[in-house]
């Protein structure tokens, strides 16, 4: 097979290319990857292999139509992870975050009819559906999105609906939980405290804490992604949960605990606007029909997360410090592109 990955430099679509290269996904031993990614801010080179026979990277926009209707041709299947990802960001402007999830995702998908691709993975998020107090969310419930960027999300995920039901695209849309791990950029909660933690800062929490986040490791979300390119049906959307329920000031106790500092550090900050109480999925779908179900226990994952980021300052300093720019930007609309094998 070979495989088209857009956002694959970023934080879960690198791990998902690295696990495959690796052999960690049963039938894909042999699968070619191609990595779209923008090289963005939260985009990384150094997050996939240095050297892969099996891997062509390419550095160029999801909105490029040119770029993607010379590229697609040949790939069996896509995973759509590119995004703009970072709610904060998207409160402050939202623009980037309908041009390139809402748009880029329109003009990828035109591309794999174009190219006649088989099978397309949609990557969305528990937050299209809102805010719920008590219970959880099966994947009928109305989408309900409170942040641009998760209304971009829900917007491009029926887009993609869409070109399954117009068009007969193959497509399946995944709604997962937050993730942590390793390789994820220093602005999402739990790398920014512990990275604040490593280098004896202040941690900023909004509120009293209480939002509440059902937290997966990212391999499991992995895990869960090759299952649904595998063996997902078209049309089809698979909520992505499992994980473990907590609020955002245990997150931040645990973090506290983990690093030997105490809660002196903690610092309350104005609340992001708008902000979520709580997420919480049923992800008794894709337990059901694909066998899903997480491995990493969390107190396990999130200790192997933070002593990561002990060990690697090299990776995070420079992405934390230099405000994440780890390459070039490509020109809005600009065709051009580079592919190097990695
Ligand atoms: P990320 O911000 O770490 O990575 C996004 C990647 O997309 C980066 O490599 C970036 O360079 C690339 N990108 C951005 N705009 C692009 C464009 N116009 N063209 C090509 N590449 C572009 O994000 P992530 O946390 O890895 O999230 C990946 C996907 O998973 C997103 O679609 C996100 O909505 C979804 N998701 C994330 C979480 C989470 O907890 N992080 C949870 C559920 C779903």
């Amino acid at each position: 097979m070979r495989l088209l990955v857009t956002g694959g430099a970023g934080f879960i679509g690198s791990h998902f290319v690295r696990t495959l290269l690796a052999g960690g996904y049963a039938g894909h031993e042999r699968t070619r990857v191609t990595v779209l990614d923008k090289l963005t801010y939260a985009g990384n080179r150094t997050n996939l292999p240095p050297s892969d026979a099996r891997l062509d990277f390419v550095h160029g926009d999801v909105c490029d139509a040119r770029l993607l209707r010379e590229l697609l041709p040949g790939h069996d299947a896509v995973v759509h992870f590119a995004a703009e990802s970072h709610v904060d960001r998207s409160v402050h402007s939202a623009a980037a975050f309908v041009r390139t999830n809402v748009g880029g995702t329109q003009v990828l998908l035109d591309a794999c009819l174009a190219a006649g691709v088989e099978r397309v993975v949609h990557i969305s998020t528990d937050e299209v559906y809102g805010s719920i107090a008590d219970g959880s969310w099966d994947e009928d419930r109305p989408l309900l999105p409170n942040s641009p960027y998760a209304a971009s999300k829900a917007s491009s995920d029926l887009i993609a609906r869409s070109y399954w039901r117009t068009h007969g695209l193959d497509v399946s849309i995944t709604r997962c939980s937050n993730n942590y791990g390793p390789f994820q950029h220093p602005e999402k909660l739990i790398p920014l405290f512990v990275t604040n933690l490593l280098e004896g800062e202040d941690l900023p929490l909004y509120g009293d804490g209480r939002n509440v986040r059902e937290w997966l490791h990212v391999d499991d979300h992995c895990r869960a992604i090759a299952l649904v390119l595998d063996r997902g049906r078209a049309g089809r959307i698979y909520n992505i949960g499992g994980g473990d329920e907590r609020t955002n000031l245990d997150i931040t106790r645990r973090l506290i605990g983990l690093c030997g500092a105490d809660e002196s550090v903690i610092r309350r900050v104005t609340d992001r606007k708008g902000h979520d109480l709580r997420y919480a999925l049923d992800e008794t779908r894709i337990r059901e029909e694909l066998g899903y179900a997480p491995r990493i226990p969390f107190a396990r994952g999130l200790a192997d997360t933070v002593a990561w980021y002990r060990d690697n300052p090299g990776w995070w300093k420079p992405v934390k410090h230099r405000g994440g720019s780890s390459g070039p930007t490509s020109e809005e609309g600009n065709a051009s592109w580079t592919s190097t094998r990695v």
